[in-house]
């Protein structure tokens, strides 16, 4: 997604009708539906139905959207569910949920129930899964950001926002920033599990405050812990798709010392059907439960000094290693039922800065207030889905609107013919004036 054109919508937003986007998010309990209008976090309207089977729960999305679509209609439509789903626009099975876990969900066309019978062929639609889709949301928000922080700093105005005060302190110049900085540390940092204070005095460095826009927000991974892990990555400003989509919460990684080997006698077995081990099946509700010998219900009431919680930190903050090591995170969001201890996040940082080992050479992951800008609990919380989902509407209506601008260039190179051939005209009439003008002269001489 390209900053300018949130400069363009802003400029724009008061003198235009204002832009409305629909948003489906498919979760294992529930199927969220909304509209938003202005901007695209902004929903006016939404409505929860309970996941039972594709056969009831699509059509009563589908309903809802067809009566939206008649009553107000929208300019596009943005579909993020839970997995594994096809993202190929190539593939027969463009839209689908394939092969997912949850028992009657195997191959259901989502897109396409969801669609038929109101929605016109031309209506920008995007498809993405429940990870990937609050990934692109949350870079979107801090493009928005980075966008207000240029104007306000056109205006020559002080931010007014804290996150956009975020955004200036950490990737713009000013002495203002130092203050921005300490104030995050201050409100972010409860101080009962850091204990390393070597960044207070260490003089900040110049890697957050070069504007430079190679620095710029690019890279942005999400987490979500609850019953599964997920993970949603956008690189170069896109959503990662390929073979599928980004499946890093069944990745391994180094297994505690005292969980032991697995199958060995005593060890901790993962609960993670298709790998036993992997993040899920050793860092997922289930798998804190199963430590904890309680049902996942009861989570809420394990006291934070509980060994399990430093376990699931392990784990987590092995696959965001993982993540910044393979695809150079400049922020790590993090959200899901698990993640809203607040205590666990504090644990993952450190576990964080320790796995990383001081190989990466960055504020965001050496310090500690770095860290705390670096992963962060999600702007949305539990609104992180549908949010999403509104999210993919807005690029997919971005991308339909990517032809116009390449014809407006096509218009501008002919006018710049024109402009050159109306020069060339020119310059040959003053040419012949001067000829002319020479031989009139040379004519007169030689009478
Ligand atoms: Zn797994």
């Amino acid at each position: 997604m390209d900053a300018r054109r949130w400069a363009g919508d802003v400029a724009s937003s008061s003198s235009s009708k204002p832009k409305r986007w629909a948003g489906v998010e498919g979760g294992g309990t529930t199927w969220v539906v909304a509209i938003a209008e202005g901007e695209p976090d902004r929903i006016v309207k939404r409505a929860d139905f309970p996941t039972t089977t594709p056969e009831e729960t699509l059509p009563q999305i589908r309903n809802w959207l067809a009566a939206e679509w008649k009553e107000g209609r929208f300019d596009s439509l943005g579909v993020a569910t839970f997995g594994p789903v096809d993202l190929d626009r190539h593939s027969p099975t463009y839209g689908h949920i394939t092969h997912s876990p949850k028992p009657g969900w195997e191959a259901v066309d989502v897109l396409g129930i969801l669609k038929k019978g109101w929605c016109p062929q031309s209506l920008p639609t995007g498809f993405d899964t429940d990870v990937n889709a609050p990934a692109v949301a949350e870079y979107a928000a801090v493009q928005r950001e980075f966008v207000q922080i240029d104007l306000e700093s056109k205006k020559q105005k002080a931010p007014k926002s804290p996150a956009g005060k975020f955004v200036r302190a950490l990737f713009t110049d000013g002495d203002d920033d130092d203050d921005v900085l300490e104030q995050e540390v201050s409100t972010s940092t409860s101080g009962d599990e850091e204990t390393d204070d070597s960044s207070k005095q260490k003089p900040k460095q110049d890697t957050y405050t070069n504007h430079n826009d190679t620095l710029r927000f690019q890279n942005l991974a999400y987490v979500t812990v609850g019953t599964g892990v997920g993970v949603g990555v956008v690189c170069g400003g896109e959503p990662v798709h390929g073979l599928s989509h980004p499946e890093a919460g069944h990745i391994r990684v180094a297994r505690l010392a005292s969980d032991g080997l697995p199958n060995e006698p005593g060890s901790f077995q993962g609960t993670c059907v298709f790998h036993g081990d992997c993040i899920e099946g050793m860092a997922g509700a289930a798998a804190i439960a199963k430590r904890c010998g309680c049902d996942m219900s009861q989570l809420a009431q394990i006291p934070d000094d509980h060994h399990a919680w430093d376990a699931a930190a392990h784990y987590i903050a092995g696959m965001c290693c993982s993540l910044v090591m393979v695809a150079s995170p400049q922020r790590i969001v993090l959200g899901g039922g698990v993640l809203q201890r607040k205590t666990l996040v504090t644990k993952i940082r450190n576990s964080l800065r320790t796995q990383l080992g001081g190989y990466v050479k960055h504020d965001f992951v050496e310090r500690n207030d770095g860290l705390n800008q670096f992963l962060v609990a999600s702007r949305h919380g539990n609104e992180a889905g549908i949010i999403g989902a509104l999210a993919l509407a807005d690029r997919a209506l971005e991308l339909s609107l990517k032809p116009f601008s390449s014809s407006r260039k096509k218009k501008s190179v002919a006018k710049r013919l024109a402009h050159y051939f109306a020069y060339g005209v020119s310059c040959a009439l003053v040419t012949l004036k001067i000829v002319n003008e020479e031989v009139r002269l040379r004519g007169k001489k030689a009478l």
